[in-house]
């Protein structure tokens, strides 16, 4: 079959496809933003509002995809009331080092960050998890969990 064939048949192929759901709502930095700061602590919530609010910088786009998605995909809505771990919230308000959530807890689905070193960093850390169990309910955490609540990191 030359290509163009193959891209016709590909094309149709890809047209007849069923809509595998409704689509995801759109992002919403205002709504996002909103739900993300009623999960933090009063006592912390104008902080992480400030937090949020700051120019674009080397955390930005660690603190967006929390706000986003501060659990792993497989976890439902927080129950009213809610409340993310301070020790967690702290940490993110004064991270010791630039961080990115790239790991989740394989118990509750809370995200957790990861510190960031480039290869050149000349105060190498062994350990880049900064909670390496779960601020919330003590499971293990692991990039894993973000697809996985059973993953076989977290049970380690
Ligand atoms: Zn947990």
């Amino acid at each position: 079959m030359r290509l163009s064939g193959r891209i016709e048949a590909l094309t149709a192929r890809v047209a007849c496809r069923p809509a595998a759901g409704p689509a995801p709502p759109k992002p919403d930095w205002t709504r996002d933003r909103a739900a993300f700061l009623a999960l933090v602590t009063e006592a912390l919530r104008e902080r992480m509002a400030a937090r949020l609010d700051e120019p674009y910088g080397q955390d930005s786009e660690a603190l967006s995809s929390w706000v986003g998605a501060p659990f792993a995909r497989w976890v439902p809505a927080p129950a009213p009331g809610y409340r993310l771990p301070e020790a967690l919230v702290r940490w993110v308000l004064e991270p010791p080092r630039p961080f990115w959530f790239g790991h989740h807890c394989g118990s509750c689905g809370l995200a957790v960050p990861l510190v960031l070193v480039p290869a050149s960093d000349p105060r190498p850390l062994a350990d880049l998890r900064a909670f390496p169990t779960c601020p919330a309910c003590g499971g293990r955490t692991s990039h894993a969990a973000n697809d996985r609540p059973d993953a076989p990191e977290s049970r380690q």
